[in-house]
This record gives structure tokens, sequence and C-alpha cells, in this order.
């Protein structure tokens, strides 16, 4: 059987460094090989903030970071969650087949809403990983290339299509996740690096912008840099940024500065990140978003006669 490979992102703000190396690459590559689907989630954008904030501009530049990776819209179907309603009517009978404390056990929704800007929890903080289980199997998905984070949803998304096969009968395969290079790609500040936690380098970020967010990384005072994730975390993790945009190991750069101290270690990391996004910042500004208006409009169109032929085979299977 071939793969069909689904991913997507939230429209919460530019694409970082964390999305290349955990996610992206592999999209790049896989794009060649099977049917593909990338999914703008913004949807989830209210599932730990109050409000949608800048949707448009944010899907814009979303679109825009996809096509500076290399995605390719010829082989790609790229589409917004809200211009496929036949995704919210899975999530109903797929929500039937999870229990209150299956969803509550979740570590990455519990790591989520300890980082959560809403005064309240929401209900969708709950749900929505049940509504990526409709978003993965909505085109019968069986490769999905992630982040760890997102492992646990993936999880779900094998618990509902194996609940559902076995009530209704075979419609649904049991998706893979697939993990990048770097499953999880700290922050500047040692956390997860995250749009949404101001401790993120952006694709789209200029040079400038770049050196000046690698100069207020948290480093140590020792002058030989060694790489030590245990003991040296912060001096870790810029070597392995460093590496990952070198193509080198993170022992090896350290060996390289040798006693240079951390301000050698931030002007290497800090060419090394910006001679890496150079042409992908270069092939960004080659983009108009007249062409992005028209790639989304196919993309959602042609997920939506997907999602429209699932839905009508779920509803028969279950008698509807
Ligand atoms: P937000 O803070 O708004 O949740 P995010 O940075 O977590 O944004 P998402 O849109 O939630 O980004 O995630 C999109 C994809 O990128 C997911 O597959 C996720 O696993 C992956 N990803 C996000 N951050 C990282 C990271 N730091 N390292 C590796 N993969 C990541
Ligand atoms: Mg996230």
């Amino acid at each position: 059987m071939n793969d069909v490979v689904l991913t997507g992102d939230r429209p919460t703000g530019p694409l970082h460094l964390g999305h290349y190396f955990g996610s992206l690459a592999n999209r790049v590559t896989l794009q060649d090989k099977f049917p593909m689907y990338v999914l703008i989630a913004d949807y989830q954008v209210i599932t730990d903030r109050d409000l949608p904030g800048a949707i448009q501009r944010n899907i814009t530049e979303l679109l825009l970071d996809y096509l500076a990776v290399g995605i390719d819209p010829a082989k790609v179907t790229i589409f917004q969650h809200s211009a496929v309603p036949e995704l919210n009517q899975l999530l109903l009978p797929f929500l039937s087949l999870v229990s209150v404390s299956e969803l509550h056990r979740n570590p990455t929704v519990k790591d989520e809403i300890a980082h959560s800007s809403q005064q309240a929890v929401s209900g969708l903080m709950f749900t929505y990983p049940v509504h990526q289980a409709a978003d993965i199997l909505f085109c019968k998905g069986t490769l999905v290339p992630v982040g760890k984070d997102q492992l646990p949803h993936v999880e779900v998304t094998r618990l509902v299509a194996r609940r559902f096969n076995e009530r209704y009968g075979e419609v649904f395969p049991e998706p893979e996740a697939m993990m990048g290079e770097r499953p999880l790609l700290q922050g500047l500040d040692g956390g997860k690096m995250s749009k949404s936690r101001g401790n993120a380098i952006a694709l789209s970020a200029t040079e400038d912008e770049t050196a000046a967010l690698i100069r207020k990384a948290r480093t140590d005072s020792e002058r030989l840099i060694t790489f030590d994730e245990t003991h040296r975390p912060e001096v870790a993790n810029l070597l392995t940024l460093a590496g990952l945009c070198l193509g080198r190991s993170p022992q090896d750069v350290a060996e390289e500065i040798g006693d240079g101290g951390a301000s050698a270690l931030k002007k290497l990391t800090t060419e090394a990140v910006n001679e890496f996004l150079r042409p992908i910042r270069r092939r960004r500004a080659e983009h108009t978003e007249e062409e992005v208006r028209r790639i989304l409009a196919a993309g959602n169109a042609a997920a939506r006669e997907r999602a429209i032929m699932t839905l009508d085979e779920v509803r028969a299977a279950m008698g509807f």
C-alpha cells in the first residue's frame, strides 16, 4: 500500500528552525514520493488563546514559509481547516470513541495548558487532539511527519482509527508518526522552541534579528566550549543549532571553538544559522501574496473533495 502524508501547522506566527528540523525537511523529501496534504490549522489557533489574532496575515506568512523551504504546491495539497467543514463533522463520531479520562491524560495538552495565555482552559484544549485525528484520517493519512510534542496526538489518531474500524468495519488506516532529525529543538531560553514562547529563530528573521537573538541567548562563563547536555544545556543548545545548520556534529563544532568562550560560540552559531537560512530567505522574497491566494483556493477545493468522500464512507459504515 502506498503512503499518504499529512502534516500541518498552526498559523500562530512565523515558522522557525524547530519546525525545519522537526518536520519541514521531512516534508520536502516526502513530497516527491507520496501524495501529501499540508494543513493550516486555523481553528486550532483558538485552543490556547482567546482570539485568532492576525489570522489572515499569519496564514499568508505560513504559506510563504512553506514555499521558501521548498514545499511545492504542484505536488502538495495545502489547505485550511476552516475551509473544510467536513473535518468538523468527522470530529463528532470520533469524539464518541475516546473517553474523557483519555483526553485528560494527554501530556502535550498538559504542557500547553501550562504555557497558555487563556484565562480559563477551553473545551477545545481537550478535544483538539481528536480534531487532529479527523485532520489526519479524512485523507486516510498513513504517515505524519511531526515533532516530538505531537506523538501523543498521533497515538490518539491511531486509537480513533482502531476503535472506529472495530465498531463499524474497516475504513481507516492506523497512521505512523515520522520524526525529523531533531524531534525537539530547544529555543534560546532552553525550553521547546515555539512560535508563541518568544524563544525561536524564525526562518524569515533578518540576519541582524538573528544575530540579536543569539546574542541574548544564555550561556556560561567557562572559556573551554564542550558539548555537555546535562551540565551545560545552554551551551549544548547553541552547539546543536550550529551543528544542524552546518551538517556537523555538535561535538565537532565544540572542538573547533576550543577555548574561545561564549563570544566565539555565539559568533560561529550566528554565522552558521544565517548562512543556512540565506537561500530560504531569498526564495521567500520571490513569491507574491496573489500566488499564495491561488495556491490556497486550489488546495482548499481539492481537500474538500477528498473529505466529502471520506465522510460519505463514514456515514455509510455507521448506517446513517
Ligand atoms: P505554537 O507555540 O503556536 O504552538 P509551535 O512552534 O509549537 O507553535 P506548531 O504549529 O504547534 O508550532 O507545530 C507545528 C509542527 O512543528 C508540529 O509537527 C510540531 O511537532 C513541530 N515543532 C514545533 N516546535 C518544534 C520544535 N521545537 N522542535 C521540533 N519540532 C517542532
Ligand atoms: Mg505547538
